[in-house]
């Protein structure tokens, strides 16, 4: 449909002719629909009876997850309302690393809350500024929530369970995968901040029992260059090139035009006396242990085994990065640059054979306190979920130690939060208060998710809640084992970061609103 308008007699055309155009109420609902629908498809993941989802793309391969911002990508959504709520999972993933199932879930429910307002001729600006107040008593309240003893190692794991429960952990307890995170954690905890960073996660599948291990230091999978070499060095001098150690394929054909025998030997004389050069450089620098991203020459390598020099060749750029920060090495781009001021040091470098694999371990790195998470499992499916549950438990855990502050689980700080909202909205005048009732009614999908997860009546759960709260203060629908109860969460150890609820209520308030308030898509075709 082409856009136009008159300017002095001329017609003017401001919109392409194929550009598809939506205004009004036809644009809010599909956006509304669209985004309810993604929310939609997340609800049953939620909490400790969440369920999984295979996601199977057009290539075949399949992803199975609890994980709402996993499921979210892999969708392949393409609504860009519907896409907003994809980026609430992700930007709740990007800032606490956990919730993101709440939250979407959150903002779906505060879009269909926005529907029935608008049908009830709210209009959309009035349900943003309720909604933005709303979530300004709902920080309120979490922060009231917050749980005044703080938070210690027990408190941290409890946070590292709570946020592990549900999840495919194979066959290893949350209880015993939740020690690990929280030593990880503690490790790279410095005065000023967790260096989350420093925590590295490696996975290996096909080993016969499902197993972590906290290794301190990097993990990567690469094998030494020659069978001769030591499996391990201590207090290794480790030199981390970027230099090709033989003699570039291409090289001799481009020096010598052979066109006899006596050329053809001088061709290999020199090439061999250069290889050798590269081998005498690298063993010559002192170095015991040298990475580097580039190939290596067999009889380079060959030469290094003889020296008890442990290689490793074709490292990748990433590796060779984390190798850097865990022991302080400077990268070298030319052999003629190395000194021993650029090597680093560890306490040790190992090689470790897992089934069919080779594992190189850097373990006490001299320059920062990395860690690594090793989980091994049986089959990818399992390592991979795994992998996705001890990365939200490791940012969890990282976010709580953090702030120092964690609220109730199991959807207390839910009806707590609601609970204000509502007190509160007896105050505000005029239809923003039907906003603002509304934002707590769209609070309730939580609790009420988690009843339905477990097989209980929503309603009558949300009822006894509220019921709970009044009178004690504190009450989730705590999942324990076979058993549902409605208790203090805290005396249950399921406790969730602050920051989690936070963010949640902001990025599903953000989403909700900005869909709410377009009320025109110009799509380009
Ligand atoms: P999200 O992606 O939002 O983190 P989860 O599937 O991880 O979704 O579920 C998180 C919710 O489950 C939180 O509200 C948390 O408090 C709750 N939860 C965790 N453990 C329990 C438990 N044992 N009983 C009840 N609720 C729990
Ligand atoms: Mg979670």
């Amino acid at each position: 449909m082409a856009q136009q308008r008159r300017m002095g007699g001329q017609p003017m055309f401001i919109m392409s002719e194929d550009s598809q155009r939506t205004q009004g109420r036809d644009a809010q609902s599909s956006n509304i629909m669209a985004g309810k629908a993604v929310a939609e498809a997340v609800r049953t993941t939620l909490g400790p009876r969440g369920m999984d989802k295979m996601l199977v793309d057009s290539g075949g391969e399949v992803v199975i997850t609890n994980d709402g911002a996993t499921i979210l990508n892999e969708m392949d959504i393409e609504h860009p309302a519907a896409q907003m709520i994809v980026e609430v999972a992700d930007s709740q993933e990007e800032e606490v690393g956990d919730g993101t199932t709440t939250a979407a879930v959150v903002a779906g429910n505060l879009l269909g809350e926005a529907e029935d307002l608008i049908e009830q001729d709210v209009h959309a600006t009035t349900i943003v500024e309720g909604y933005h107040e709303a979530s300004e008593i709902a920080l309120e309240a979490i922060a009231e929530q917050v749980n005044e003893d703080g938070v210690d190692d027990d408190v941290l794991k409890q946070v590292a369970e709570s946020s592990m429960t549900g999840k495919g952990t194979g066959g290893l307890t949350a209880a015993s995968l939740a020690e690990t995170v929280v030593e990880a954690i503690r490790h790279v905890e410095t005065d000023a901040a967790v260096a989350r960073d420093n925590v590295a996660v490696h996975t290996q599948v096909g080993a016969s029992s499902n197993a972590t291990e906290l290794v301190p230091g990097i993990v990567f999978d690469e094998e030494p260059a020659h069978d001769g070499m030591p499996a391990e060095v201590e207090d290794a001098s480790i030199a981390v090139l970027d230099v090709e150690l033989g003699v570039r394929t291409g090289e001799i054909d481009a020096e010598y035009a052979i066109d006899s025998i006596d050329q053809l030997n001088t061709a290999i004389g020199a090439e061999e006396s250069e290889v050798r050069g590269y081998a005498e450089t690298v063993a010559e620098s002192g170095a015991d242990v040298v990475i580097t991203t580039d190939d290596v020459d067999d009889r380079v390598s060959s030469f290094l085994a003889s020296e008890g020099i442990l290689l490793f060749e074709n490292i990748g750029s990433s590796d060779a990065k984390d190798v850097v920060s865990a022991t302080g090495a400077t990268r070298v781009g030319a052999l003629d640059d190395l000194e021993e001021s650029d090597f680093g040091e560890a306490d040790r470098v190992r090689s470790a054979n897992y089934g069919d694999d080779d594992l190189a371990f850097i373990e006490g790195g001299a320059a920062a306190e990395t860690v690594t998470v090793f989980v091994r499992g049986g089959t990818e499916h399992v390592v991979d979920e795994l992998e996705r549950a001890i990365g939200d438990a490791l940012d969890v855990v990282a976010t709580a130690l953090d702030s120092g502050e964690v609220v109730p689980g199991a959807g207390a700080t839910e009806i707590a939060i609601a609970d204000k909202i509502r007190q509160e909205a007896a105050g505000i005048e005029g239809r923003k208060q039907l906003a603002v009732t509304a934002f707590a009614d769209a609070l309730d999908i939580v609790p009420r998710t988690l009843a339905a997860n477990t097989g209980q009546d929503p309603i009558d759960a949300l009822v006894d809640l509220r019921s709970a709260h009044e009178s004690e203060g504190r009450a989730g629908l705590i999942t324990d084992g076979e058993d549902v109860t409605i208790d203090d969460p805290l005396e249950y150890g399921v406790v969730d970061p602050a920051d989690v609820k936070r963010e949640a209520v902001e990025s599903a308030t953000e989403a909700a609103t900005m869909i709410v308030r377009i009320d025109d898509v110009i799509a380009a075709e």
